[in-house]
């Protein structure tokens, strides 16, 4: 089989090939992980600690070296890149931390029909976790599975996107130098296939990151084996712009939330909803802003678009705008000269428009005025996507618009912050995607829980034996009557 070469997105110079995994192959390191994932299991909480830690202050003396990687491989300013690596040893440092303190058995309450026994829960890591990831960010979200997945007690086989696979190499080598004896994350390459192969080799567990559609396949994939999945997608995320906010830190959060790595962010800002009466305003603001990015090389602000077929999308997203009467008050359909996008700004968008309904995933943002915030929340919520967004006004008012919206994630008075928020659940609703990553809720992830339930004495309503007598089952109903039959108080009890 040709290898898989990585490629300069821009220039076109090889950086790395590497051999493409075969169904066998992933099945190999599937089966060489788990006996590795025992092994690693069975040094318990304080020991796979150490090590994650050691592997944290790896990554972060490699800092700059492994921005210089991710920059070269996708094309992202180096800044951005520096930005990236740095969050993604944040939840690596986070999830080595709090995994004893989530995952460790404890004594549960027990409750009073079952009072003879005692309620214990624990967690058991699901064995080995395929990590399937995505090309834009390719050290922080394949992270949020992976440094959370060993620090549950996993074993990790990780199938980085073709486009990255040196990246994805290179933090697999990088872990075995702290973790020599075992390959307990191992990496397998090739494309898309190499994914579907990794979701049928017998792996407990499948974290996937990357677009709607392919989210549908592996889970249909998935489904065959009935592994469990988490479902990382994209998302079309709004901001909402009150009257009272501050305008220019906004228009400062929304030109970066929007453009940082040329767009291509799951949780990008692609539509705006401001307040009619600071519209002029706050739009002025974006668009003079966004007229000073320059698209170019690893020292501009802007990259190129990776995937030829993404500024296709693009293209068309922005000219069926036009079509609808849509106005381009910066850039537009010439914007788009591969393989770079410059900063595109659209007003009087129709809501039908398929730039307001599907993931752009480029340099185009759409600005919208609105009556009220009410029609604000409900423009933000019609979409079928329901990732993060954003909500700029005085705090409190705009912490209520936030917990209106529907969505996972948002960040008040700032722009894609919980990206940052190692100790936060990650993830969306709707097309965006099942389960979380990050924080508690993150490492729950990749474990299951077991109940024990401990007996100590003989129990005063013996339900579960086949000796009961009449007056028992008498003094189970007068049980549940006394408990449970009242009607329910003031305070609801
Ligand atoms: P894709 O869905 O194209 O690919 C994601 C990964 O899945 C890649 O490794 C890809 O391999 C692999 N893959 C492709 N086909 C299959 C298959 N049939 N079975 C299993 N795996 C498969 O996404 P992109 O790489 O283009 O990433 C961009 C998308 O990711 C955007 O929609 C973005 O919003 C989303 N995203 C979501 C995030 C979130 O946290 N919600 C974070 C980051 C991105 P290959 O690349 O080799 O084809």
């Amino acid at each position: 089989m040709a290898p898989l070469v990585s490629t300069d997105p821009v220039t076109g110079a090889e950086l790395a090939r590497f051999d493409i995994a075969d169904p066998e192959v992933v099945a190999a390191a599937v089966t060489a992980a788990r006996a590795a994932g025992q092994w690693w299991d069975q040094l318990g909480f304080r020991h796979r600690r150490a090590r994650l830690l050691a592997w944290r202050s790896l990554l972060t003396r490699r800092l700059t070296e492994l921005a210089e990687l991710v920059s070269a491989e996708t094309g992202k300013p180096r800044a951005e890149a520096v930005v990236e690596v740095a969050a993604a040893i944040g939840d690596l440092d986070w999830a080595a931390r709090h995994a004893r303190r989530v995952l460790r058995p404890r004594r549960v309450r027990r409750v009073l029909p079952v009072a003879e026994a005692a309620a214990h829960l624990a967690y058991r890591p699901y064995g080995v976790v395929g990590v399937i990831g995505p090309w834009n960010y390719p050290v922080l979200t394949p992270m949020s599975s992976i440094g959370y997945a060993l620090a549950a007690g996993n074993a990790v086989v990780h199938k980085p996107s073709e486009l990255t696979p040196a990246v994805g190499q290179w933090l697999a080598d990088s872990f075995a130098e702290v973790v020599p004896e075992q390959p307990v994350f191992s990496v397998v390459h090739g494309p898309g296939e190499v994914g579907a192969a990794l979701c049928r080799s017998g792996v407990d567990k499948v974290s996937f990151t990357g677009s709607t559609a392919t989210a549908r396949q592996v889970m249909a994939a998935c489904a065959e084996r009935l592994v469990p999945v988490v479902l990382e997608a994209g998302g079309k995320d709004a901001m909402l712009v009150a009257a009272d906010a501050d305008l220019a830190a906004a228009a400062e959060a929304c030109v970066w939330g929007a453009f940082t790595n040329a767009g291509r962010t799951c949780v990008g800002i692609e539509r705006v909803y401001v307040a009619a009466e600071v519209y002029p305003q706050f739009l002025d603001e974006v668009v003079a802003r966004a007229r000073r990015l320059v698209v170019g090389g690893p020292d501009r602000d802007l990259g190129p678009v990776l995937v030829p077929a993404q500024v296709e999308v693009i293209r068309a997203q922005i000219a069926d705008a036009l079509a609808r009467g849509a106005t381009a008050v910066l850039g537009g359909v010439d914007a788009v000269e591969p393989p770079y996008v410059r900063p595109t700004v659209l007003v009087d968008v129709p809501p039908d428009a398929t730039v307001l309904r599907q993931e752009t995933f480029g340099p185009v943002l759409v600005v919208t005025p609105v009556s009220d915030m009410d029609e604000a929340v409900r423009l933000a919520n019609d979409s079928r996507y329901g990732l993060g967004g954003a909500v700029w006004g005085r705090r409190r008012a705009a912490v209520a618009l936030a917990r209106r919206l529907r969505v996972g994630m948002v960040a008040v008075n700032d722009a894609l912050s919980f990206a940052g928020m190692s100790s936060l659940p990650w993830g969306g609703v709707g097309d965006s995607g099942i389960g979380r990553l990050r924080g508690d809720h993150g490492l729950r992830e990749f474990a299951q829980p077991v109940s024990l339930v401990v007996r100590q004495v003989r129990s005063p309503l013996p339900s579960r034996t086949f000796d009961r007598t009449d007056r028992d089952v008498r003094r189970i109903v007068a049980f549940y009557r006394f408990r449970y039959g009242r009607r329910p108080g003031r305070r609801g009890g």
